[in-house]
């Protein structure tokens, strides 16, 4: 993964000469078009992956302990994701990668007056889905946003040109600008301040970012951060395509629905929710 430091393109530079404006329209299918019936399989969703193919399970059934954010807490750490504690709003500049949600923003549509009484007050853990259609790829003009053949949705901060088209395209809301750079930087060497994790690259103020499945964990043989973090084991992480895996065995034996399937991304984050 590329960092957003030394950057050989000025993307700046890029957005003036380029223009936005000619960017926009000229250049992106238009609004839910990038939906309609046909697209996916024009795009190639659906189609056999050779290798493997990420997924995860979140178990809804229970929702989480009151207060518990270990998942959040880790994937923050793993991927220095600030706080922004200095704001005086810090959600506003909020970056989220994986955070928890009601029941009824997770599945909108699913409300029903005889629902059970406690999902109401239910969080529920969601994350970028890593859709196996995802309008935020097909939108990016710098393919800074990217598939790879195992599924996961990637960023390159280094390509990224700030334009937001992603988040425009995203249903989900996966996706978070960096408003300011995230850790402030030595005046004179230009590097950001101490990093809780030195070994992950951090980014610069204009670029978005999103959850990655913790890719650099997978290539090292490790479970996403969140999934390790779970002492209650809500979050079951896999290769659909390895009919041993937990993940298979969680969707075969129970009954799980996605973040707004009827849109046709194709979402590879499962949540159970009945028996
Ligand atoms: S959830 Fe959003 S950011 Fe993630 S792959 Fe789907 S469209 Fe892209
Ligand atoms: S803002 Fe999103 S669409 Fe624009 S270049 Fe960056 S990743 Fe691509």
């Amino acid at each position: 993964m590329s960092t957003g430091e030394g950057k050989g393109m000025d993307r700046r530079g890029f957005l003036r000469l380029a223009g936005l404006g000619a960017l926009s329209a000229a250049a992106v299918p238009a609004g839910w078009d990038l939906l309609k019936p046909g697209a996916a399989l024009a795009a190639g969703a659906g189609a056999p992956v050779a290798g493997r193919r990420y997924a995860m399970v979140v178990d809804a059934r229970t929702g989480c302990p009151d207060g518990c954010r270990d998942c959040i807490g880790a994937c923050n750490t793993t991927h220095n994701i600030p706080t922004f504690a200095d704001e005086p709003d810090p959600r506003r500049h909020e970056l989220k990668w994986i955070w928890q949600t009601s029941f009824h923003s997770a599945f909108p549509g699913n409300e029903q007056e005889f629902a059970r009484e406690d999902l109401e007050s239910k969080q529920v853990t969601v994350l970028c889905n890593h859709c196996q259609n995802p309008p935020c790829v097909r939108v990016c003009p710098t393919k800074a946003t990217y598939q790879r053949p195992d599924g996961i949705v990637m960023m390159d901060f280094h390509r990224c040109i700030g334009c937001r088209f992603c988040m425009a395209g995203c249903p989900y809301g996966s996706r978070s600008f960096n408003w300011r750079d995230p850790w402030p930087r030595n005046a004179a060497t230009g590097e950001p301040a101490k990093l809780p994790n030195p070994e992950y690259p951090t980014r610069m103020r204009g670029v978005v970012e999103k959850c990655t499945f913790c890719s650099e964990r997978l290539d090292r043989g490790l479970q996403p951060a969140c999934v390790e973090a779970c002492k209650e084991k809500l979050l079951v992480f896999g290769d659909l395509h390895d009919a041993g895996s937990g993940v298979r065995a969680l969707l075969k034996e129970h009954y799980t629905i996605r973040r707004k399937a009827n849109l046709g991304t194709q979402p590879q984050v499962y949540y159970v929710i009945g028996a």
